[in-house]
């Protein structure tokens, strides 16, 4: 979590942010008017129940919404409005500056290539380090994500990871672009919860080591305590409440964020 400090250019600025889908009956707008920052090394958490627009938000910001989606507002990411850029400028930013995680790791990798591969051909499309480095780049941040036995796992495939180790590869793919904003759209939500400890741990200790921004994504209002210095609360597409994550638990204003409260245990 963020410690003190004065607040600075936020990294990124949402500002309107609306997103429709193409339907039988014409446009159906799914987020409205969503707007907050996040600045630079601060975890913000987006709360809310399943179909209120979380993931879209996500996918609206990273620009990888196809053409049946009209998204308008602006996302400014260091004051530059990503909707404005073309898709190669995108994928550059995808690539370099912004990292995502998503619950289903499986998804995000290739079954017939090793994790070492994976990550190896990362670190190469990035250009991050010299090619005689590679494989030490790799074992690092397999090592930094707390995969035991990272030089004989390297070798193996996806499927030879349990759910957790493979939620570990990802982060570690995600951490070789040495992004300055990770989005994390429900990343510890198909875990079982001593492995969800595990993860929200591991995450927290990279973003404050490396001061990293997380805009973190979840239905769960534990994990939001866990990891979040502020928490924007959601509800059918419209962004309801903002606040410091310790006064939301105290003094919660709106109905619906006091009602996923009362869903803690
Ligand atoms: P969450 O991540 O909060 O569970 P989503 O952002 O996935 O919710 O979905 C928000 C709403 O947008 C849902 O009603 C969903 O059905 C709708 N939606 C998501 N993706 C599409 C799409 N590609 N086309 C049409 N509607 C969509
Ligand atoms: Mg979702």
């Amino acid at each position: 979590m963020r410690r003190g400090g004065d607040m600075t250019q936020p990294i990124l600025s949402l500002r309107g942010l609306t997103t429709a889908f193409k339907t039988e009956d014409g446009w159906k707008e799914v987020i409205r008017d969503i707007t907050f920052d996040v600045q630079p090394g601060e975890t913000v958490a987006i709360v809310g129940e399943s179909g209120s627009g979380k993931s879209v938000t996500s996918l609206s910001i990273m620009g990888l919404l196809d053409s049946r989606a009209r998204v308008s507002g602006q996302v400014l990411l260091d004051g530059r409005d990503l909707l404005a850029l073309s898709e190669a400028e995108m994928r550059s930013v995808r690539g370099n500056e912004i990292a995502m995680i998503f619950q289903e790791p499986m998804t995000s990798l290739n079954p017939v290539f090793t994790v070492g591969r994976q990550i190896a051909e990362l670190l190469i499309r990035h250009g991050k380090v010299a090619r005689d480095q590679v494989r030490a780049e790799v074992l690092r941040l397999m090592d930094r994500v707390r995969i035991p036995n990272a030089a004989a796992r390297m070798e193996e495939y996806p499927h030879q990871f349990s759910g957790g180790m493979r939620q570990r590869v990802m982060i570690a793919m995600a951490l070789a672009a040495r992004p300055r904003l990770l989005i994390a759209d429900e990343p510890t939500t198909a875990l079982d919860v001593t492995i969800q400890g595990q993860i929200l741990d591991l995450i927290k200790e990279i973003q404050e080591e490396q001061g990293m921004a997380v805009l973190f994504i979840t239905h769960d209002m534990g994990v939001v305590a866990e990891i979040a210095d502020r928490t924007v609360v959601m509800y059918r597409g419209d962004h309801v409440e903002t606040g410091a994550t310790a006064d939301l638990f105290t003094d919660a204003r709106h109905p619906y964020t006091r009602a996923l409260l009362a869903a803690v245990p």
